[in-house]
């Protein structure tokens, strides 16, 4: 069964990103850290496409054991599942000018960011080079490009993500893995939740900010077969805010 794991599937742009890997026909695996209710949510509305369906898994990407022990059963025990697509979305921010930053704004964000990319990634990898396929897309960031202020660790762990994604992309690419990452400006979503629109709308050459769903579709678009010939990409999804 061709299945896809999305971390952090249960709100936001990872959510958007499960619906279309079931319209591409994927069985999703949704995992979450711990929004019970949104995850089901999630499900709930894959099983009402026709034909979709997918499972919930959770583990804290943040935790190194977690992950081992979760999503290591969940692959021991599912040999007839294979995981072709992996998309890397889980993250939090945690602000606050680097002076002022406490040991665990930069410990928390760079583990769930960074760390969990890492731990996931290499879990999963495993069974990508056994098959000879595999799609690796990882949600960055503007700000692991540009740097923005009072993001020094989440700036840190996006661009360490990219740093990465370049180089497993040359690691794996024979062996018909790709590796790309989607880096969004500003989206709508609770993550956002609170910053001023109207106030940012000025410098966005698109007037607005983004949606999930175009988030969403970058993503469908790299996990494709047809995308195969494109990896170490970084594509921005930013309505021109920063090229
Ligand atoms: P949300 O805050 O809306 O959702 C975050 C998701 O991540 C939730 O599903 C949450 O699960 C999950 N999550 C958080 N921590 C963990 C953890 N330790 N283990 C497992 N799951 C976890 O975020 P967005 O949808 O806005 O963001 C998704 C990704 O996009 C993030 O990587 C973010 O950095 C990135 N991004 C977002 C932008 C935006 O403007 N929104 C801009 C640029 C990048 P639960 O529901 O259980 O808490």
């Amino acid at each position: 069964m061709k299945c896809a794991l999305v971390t952090g599937g249960s709100r936001g742009i990872g959510r958007a990103v499960c619906l279309k890997l079931a319209d591409m026909g994927y069985h999703v695996v949704i995992n979450y850290k711990g929004n019970e209710t949104e995850a089901g949510k999630t499900l709930l509305q894959i099983k009402e496409k026709e034909g979709g369906n997918g499972e919930l898994l959770r583990f804290d990407v943040a935790d190194k054991e977690d992950i081992k022990n979760k999503l290591g059963e969940w692959i021991a025990k599912n040999p007839d599942k294979n995981i072709e697509v992996l998309v890397n979305n889980a993250g939090i921010k945690d602000d606050g000018l680097m002076i002022f930053m406490k040991d665990e704004q930069w410990d928390s964000v760079l583990a769930t960011n960074l760390d969990g990319f890492f731990y996931t990634t290499r879990m999963v990898l495993q069974g990508m080079l056994m098959k000879k396929y595999g799609r690796i897309i990882n949600i960055v960031s503007l700000s692991g490009l540009k740097g923005l202020p009072g993001q020094t660790n989440y700036s840190a762990a996006k661009a360490g993500i990219i740093g990465a994604t370049k180089a497993l992309a040359q690691e794996v690419g024979r062996k018909g893995i790709t590796v790309n990452a989607v880096a969004p400006g500003f989206i709508k979503t609770d993550m956002t939740e609170g910053i001023d629109e109207k106030e940012l709308q000025g410098l966005i050459p698109i007037k607005r900010f983004g949606t999930a769903e175009e988030v969403a579709h970058a993503v469908g678009f790299l996990a494709s077969p047809e995308a195969g010939y494109i990896t170490g990409h970084v594509l921005s999804i930013n309505g021109g805010l920063y090229s």
